[in-house]
């Protein structure tokens, strides 16, 4: 049993694990099969992300099988499940209403608690949430960063023929830029790397340009995954009178036309993480669909010992997800 460990940013390594506590009543050990790189995963690494803490374990994308589950758990041994990697207490004003997204207790694993990035881990087992079979592991892996998506897809309506585009192509502006093509979207998705642009060609019908080459203002729906002050500002600018505007990205700060944004009743989201369970089910829904093109999207798989060199290709900005195989 072994465990990545970043014990300061930029070093990270693989370890032996020490024994796991006893399975509780509501408790599930698991054994991990797939974790997948993510874009906090590298601001952790990086030593970038203000709410991090050292040592950590890094880590929150998974899919597991489960291996002993404890009386209360609702689950049961060999079922797989994929990982909630979010806290929330369950109790305060938001988690009342079901937006645990919002909890101000919310912790997240690998940044703030120890992450899943290992061979085996006992969690509550409200934070794992059971595959449907028939869901291939390198699908049902990517549910939690679709996820993502999901819940900000729900601020807005996207259907037959919508004008979308997706400014930022990593992670989660791909799965952004698949869905809204799945769901029958006119999509167009931009990045300032070529490569990306080029990854993006492949999921499918999908115009791709340079941020630059886009001037015309006539999108309903702006998604903006890049999380830097450019792209935000980018959104308002190609966004279409009446449009809206869904920031997912977490730019730091954006200068923005508010005469532009008043005249022309642009709406602007923020949407953190998803709702769980429902998110997570309905990520799974269009992962069970094999119509859902995402095989482009994984452009890499390493074991645990390669992690430098998974975290690497990672960082390189060229790849779209790496997985590592547990
Ligand atoms: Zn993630
Ligand atoms: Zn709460």
């Amino acid at each position: 049993m072994h465990e990545l460990y970043l014990s300061g940013p930029g070093q990270i390594g693989l370890r032996n694990m020490k024994p796991l506590p006893d399975v509780r009543e509501d408790e599930v050990k698991i054994e991990s099969i797939y974790g997948g790189i993510c874009g906090s995963d590298l601001s952790v690494y990086l030593g970038s992300l203000e709410h991090a803490v050292y040592p950590v374990r890094p880590g929150h994308e998974l899919l597991g099988r489960v291996v002993e589950a404890g009386g209360s758990s609702g689950l049961h041994a060999g079922q797989r499940v994929v990982i909630q990697p979010n806290t929330y207490c369950g109790r305060c004003e938001w988690c009342l209403v079901g937006k645990t997204n919002i909890c101000p207790h919310k912790k997240s694993l690998g940044v703030n608690m120890d992450g899943v990035f290992c061979s085996r881990f006992v969690i509550p087992s409200r934070y794992a949430i059971p595959v449907p079979d028939g869901l291939p592991d390198e699908r049902a892996v990517l549910t939690e960063p679709l996820a993502v998506v999901v819940h900000a897809f729900k601020k807005v309506r996207i259907g037959q023929g919508t004008k979308i585009a997706v400014i930022g192509c990593g992670n989660e502006g791909m799965l952004a830029a698949a869905l809204a093509l799945y769901m029958g979207a006119e999509v167009t998705a931009m990045d300032i790397n070529p490569k990306k642009l080029d990854l993006v060609r492949q999921l499918g019908d999908i115009r791709t340009a340079h941020p630059d080459e886009i001037a015309e203002e006539d999108f309903e729906v702006v998604i903006e995954a890049a999380g830097v002050r450019q792209s935000v500002e980018k959104g308002v600018q190609v966004v279409k009178p009446g449009g809206s505007l869904v920031l997912i990205g977490l730019a730091k700060e954006a200068t923005l036309p508010v005469i532009k944004i008043v005249r022309k009743e642009i709406s602007i989201y923020g949407t953190i993480i998803y709702k769980s369970p429902e998110d997570f089910r309905q990520a799974m829904e269009y992962l069970l669909d094999s119509r859902f093109h995402i095989a482009p999207l994984v452009t890499g798989v390493y074991p645990p010992e390669e992690v430098e060199a998974a975290y690497g290709s990672a960082l390189s900005g060229d790849h779209g997800k790496v997985l590592l195989k547990f």
